[in-house]
């Protein structure tokens, strides 16, 4: 490999050449990674936090497990020092809880592990605790760390008996060790939050485009105890289609972990490791504080990206449509479609949407929900489009 200064190291990085290279090496071997990378050997998480009251100590970044494509790629996540693992049962259609249990089954009592369920009002105790079980079958574990209510839009939800009782159940028989939920409506579910005993641990969206309108209350929430996680720290996603962005002495993953880390309140985030060469990216950015040369490259991610994404916790177009379409939720499958790589998934969440959500009328509308979009988004279009890949 040719000497790597660091800005073709770092150009590297997110092109995938360095882990590429490394993956050769690390297959089927844990430890000493390090070595057989030369220089790399320094990229370990330097810095690790309580995650709330939980009494959990957390790597400033952690794991998210939403796609990937070998377990090895999560034990090597492990060897650089990262014991924090996000999946939920819906994260490759199981499959990602499947990897995490082959991953970590012999290193259990080492990491934390989060996994997530979509619950709903009609659900039952007892098909939760089935859920929950063969959750915990498919990671190889009598118990998972923190058990996580998926995409609460509403905390009213966590009233209901049945997912109370399920969880209290889970919780006596040692299967959940915390609850807690993830939500892409924080302004409202975090305010609740703070009236609940349910969560010990939330899971947010927080990224430079995202997250300053939440940052009180994220403040309020941490006060109390309450671990926080972030998500959707690359905001919108669409780094891996700004080739112009690969140039700059910063790679813009580690200038937007950066900025999401620069926040105290933060406990841990989530980026999505799915190769060595991600690991080894966003592991290097621990402990480092937000600099000039992050500001500029955040800046000019903004510049390129501004009215080309849906912000998922958005919701200022919705009442403006008079076919009550759920424009954000299909943007997000878009995203989760073009920008994450993870088409089947994102297939199979569209699917699952009632059809009077789905754009079906959009072609003969004016397209009123333009007119309401603060950033401009050409809403109409994308949402034919989005139609059009998530139903081939
Ligand atoms: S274009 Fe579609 S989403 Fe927008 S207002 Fe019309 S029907 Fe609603
Ligand atoms: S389309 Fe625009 S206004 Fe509507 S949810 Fe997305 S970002 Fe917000």
């Amino acid at each position: 490999m040719a000497k790597l200064n660091r800005r073709n190291f770092l150009t590297a990085f997110t092109s995938g050449v360095v882990g590429l290279g490394l993956s050769k090496n690390i297959k089927g071997r844990t430890r000493n990674a390090g070595s057989a990378s030369g220089g790399l050997s320094s990229i370990k998480i330097q810095k690790y936090n309580d995650l709330g009251k939980t009494g959990i100590k957390v790597p400033d970044v952690s794991c998210g497990a939403i796609s990937f494509f070998e377990p090895n790629v999560l034990r090597y996540a492990y060897d650089l020092g990262v014991t924090y693992f996000d999946t939920a049962e819906s994260y490759m259609r199981s499959k990602s809880e499947s990897f995490i249990g082959d991953a970590l089954k012999d290193i259990r009592d080492k990491v934390t592990i989060t996994t997530k369920h979509g619950l709903n009002a009609k659900v039952k105790r007892d098909e939760i605790i089935k859920r929950v079980e063969a959750s915990l079958q498919r990671m190889k574990s009598d118990y998972v760390d923190i058990a996580m209510v998926h995409g609460v839009s509403d905390l009213a939800l966590l009233d209901n008996e049945e997912i109370q009782a399920a969880y209290a159940q889970l919780k006596k028989d040692g299967k959940v060790r915390f609850t807690g939920f993830s939500t892409h409506n924080a302004k409202l579910t975090l305010k609740q939050a703070l009236e609940s005993d349910f969560a010990s641990v939330i899971l947010v969206i927080y990224n430079h485009d995202e997250g300053k309108e939440i940052e009180p209350l994220i403040e309020q929430v941490r006060q109390k105890g309450i671990g926080t996680v972030a998500m959707k720290v690359f905001a919108g996603g669409k780094h891996g289609n700004l080739k112009s962005l690969i140039s700059q002495e910063v790679s813009y993953p580690q200038a937007a972990l950066r900025w999401v880390l620069s926040n105290s309140n933060i406990d841990t985030c989530i980026p999505t490791m799915s190769s060595y060469s991600h690991v080894e990216e966003y592991v290097g950015t621990s402990g480092k504080p937000l600099n000039r040369a992050d500001l500029k490259v955040i800046a000019e991610y903004q510049r390129q990206t501004k009215d080309q994404y849906c912000r998922v916790s958005c919701q200022e177009c919705l009442a403006s449509c008079p076919q009550n379409v759920a424009i954000n939720d299909v943007l997000r499958y878009k995203m989760y479609f073009e920008d994450y790589r993870r088409e089947k998934d994102a297939m199979q969440y569209y699917s699952e949407l009632e059809d009077s959500k789905k754009p079906l009328n959009c072609a003969s509308c004016s397209g009123i929900c333009e007119t309401a979009c603060k950033y401009n988004l050409k809403v109409k279009e994308k949402l034919i489009h989005a139609h059009k890949i998530l139903s081939a």
